[in-house]
């Protein structure tokens, strides 16, 4: 893929020591407060008969069959999911501001299942966990001892009223989260957008979401394209803020407030996207005050998020609280165990838990679910907590990133204190995220990282 710029100030040649330094650093930040979850280096595997299955085949899942197959010997794995290929979404906002092409974010499932995991190349439709039970969307029944449920979460496009995916990439219309391709679309027309100029829409929906720096990312990124092209001057660039903050941890919101209110982004604090005229170009925003129009050139549209409908109408959702609307499973935050069900797990973007949504949680998350289910193969009591890391390189500008790090309590947790600044723009954490990260995130599939 062309791209009409060379990020500012950054040298595209890496030299290879600082590529290894940087995938060490990468390989740190996705893997190094986990340790307390891994067993001795030279640990014999736990000899069982268990049959364990494994619903969703993404990060969380590859990640999960790739640890428990080296840690247990004789267990039945099964891996359940229908689609063949595999995406790396952290590298979708790449892809969608022109430093990637389409295939940097494309490998396929089949490549990272491990020897002596089975592959159903079907989707759950059912979860029974009262008999222990799945059941696949071709009327498979399959039983387990243990399940960990990892099937992502649904992007609820329809409930936008108007909005329809065919319809990415045509007449100012992006979403970088729909897919791989929707991110390429979504870069052309902003590409276009910049060269010209005008009001560009950001935001995010109401509801969880999956790294909820994406949006802020990709309004940063579209700020530099349009200085580059010299038509900045005459663009409006507006951020809708679902309530009145901009992050979730408040110091990284008032970072982010500071650095928008720089350059000029405007801020539409507590409005959330209703609905979108795609002949018209123009959003409906939910306000307090009634229903909001606001017309466009170029908006990003970020979905409602949700649990998948085989979660979402299972029993394993959560029965009451803020995180059954939308069918989020019901796990303890610590360990990531079902509340009800002790032989069932989630993890990854399904885990109804205060923080997470990224693949650099799902890296925290995975080693402690599967410590405390190989724990209760062997008859012991796991000690190993979550305790809610979530990082997010926070791309500023092109070729300068933040580095976001932080737990469940809203803490700072830095994993280079003295190196990287946390809320730095710094050319280091650029690196780190268009360079260091996928090979790390690769070998997390692995169970390597
Ligand atoms: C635009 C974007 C930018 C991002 N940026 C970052 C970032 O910078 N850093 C970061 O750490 N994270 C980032 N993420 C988030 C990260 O990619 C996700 O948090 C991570 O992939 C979650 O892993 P998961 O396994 O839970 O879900 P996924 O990786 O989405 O996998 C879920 C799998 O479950 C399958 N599935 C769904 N329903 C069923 C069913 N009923 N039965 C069987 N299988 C099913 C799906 O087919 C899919 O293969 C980003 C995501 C996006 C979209």
């Amino acid at each position: 893929m062309k791209t009409p710029f060379s990020p500012g100030g950054l040298d595209p040649t890496v030299d290879r020591r600082t590529l290894f330094r940087l995938s060490g650093a990468g390989a740190m930040l996705m893997a190094a407060p986990a340790l307390a979850a891994e067993p001795a280096p030279n640990a014999p595997k736990v000899k069982t008969g268990a049959r364990i299955v494994i619903a969703g085949a993404g990060a969380a899942g590859l990640t999960a069959a790739s640890r428990l197959a080296a840690r247990l010997d004789g267990a039945t794995i099964t891996l359940i999911d229908r689609r063949k290929e595999h995406f790396y979404q952290p590298g979708f906002t790449l892809v969608a501001g022109g430093l990637k092409p389409h295939g940097y974010v494309v490998s396929t499932t089949a490549q990272y299942v491990p020897a002596g995991v089975t592959l159903v190349e079907e989707q759950v439709a059912e979860f029974d966990p009262d008999a222990n039970a799945v059941v696949t969307d071709t009327g498979k029944r399959i039983a387990y001892d243990y399940l960990i449920v990892a099937t992502g979460l649904h992007l609820d496009y329809a409930s936008i009223d108007g909005m329809d995916t065919a319809l990415i990439g045509k007449n100012g219309l992006g979403s970088i989260y729909a897919g791989p391709a929707a991110a390429e679309a979504t870069w052309k027309e902003m590409t276009r957008f910049s060269e010209r100029g005008g009001v560009g829409l950001f935001g995010r929906p109401a509801t969880e979401m999956k790294c909820a720096g994406a949006p802020l990312k990709y309004t940063f990124i579209t700020d530099d394209y349009l200085r580059r092209h010299g038509t900045r001057g005459k663009s409006e660039l507006i951020y809708a803020a679902q309530n009145k903050t901009l992050f979730s941890v408040p110091i990284v919101s008032e970072k982010v407030r500071m650095l928008f209110r720089d350059r000029g982004v405007k801020v539409a604090y507590d409005h959330v996207m209703t609905a979108i005229d795609p002949g018209r170009k123009v959003a409906t925003y939910a306000t307090p005050n009634g229903p909001v129009e606001i017309g466009y050139d170029f908006v990003n549209v970020v979905p409602p998020m949700r649990a998948p409908a085989a979660v979402r109408n299972s029993p394993l959702r959560w029965q009451e609280g803020v995180w059954s609307g939308d069918g989020w499973m019901e796990v303890s935050k610590d360990s990531l165990r079902h509340v009800r069900y002790p032989n069932v797990f989630g993890v990854g973007d399904i885990a109804g838990v205060p923080k997470g949504k990224t693949a650099a949680s799902v890296k925290w998350q995975v080693p402690v679910a599967v410590d405390h289910l190989v724990a209760s193969i062997e008859g012991r009591v796991a000690t190993s907590v979550y305790n809610g890391y979530t990082s997010c390189p926070l791309i500023t500008q092109l070729g300068r990133a933040m580095l976001v790090e932080f737990d469940y309590d809203n803490n700072l947790t830095p994993s280079f204190p003295g190196v990287i600044a946390p809320l730095e723009e710094l050319w280091v954490t650029w690196v780190m995220k268009t360079i260091a990260l996928k090979p790390t995130y690769l070998a997390m599939l692995r169970g390597n990282a």
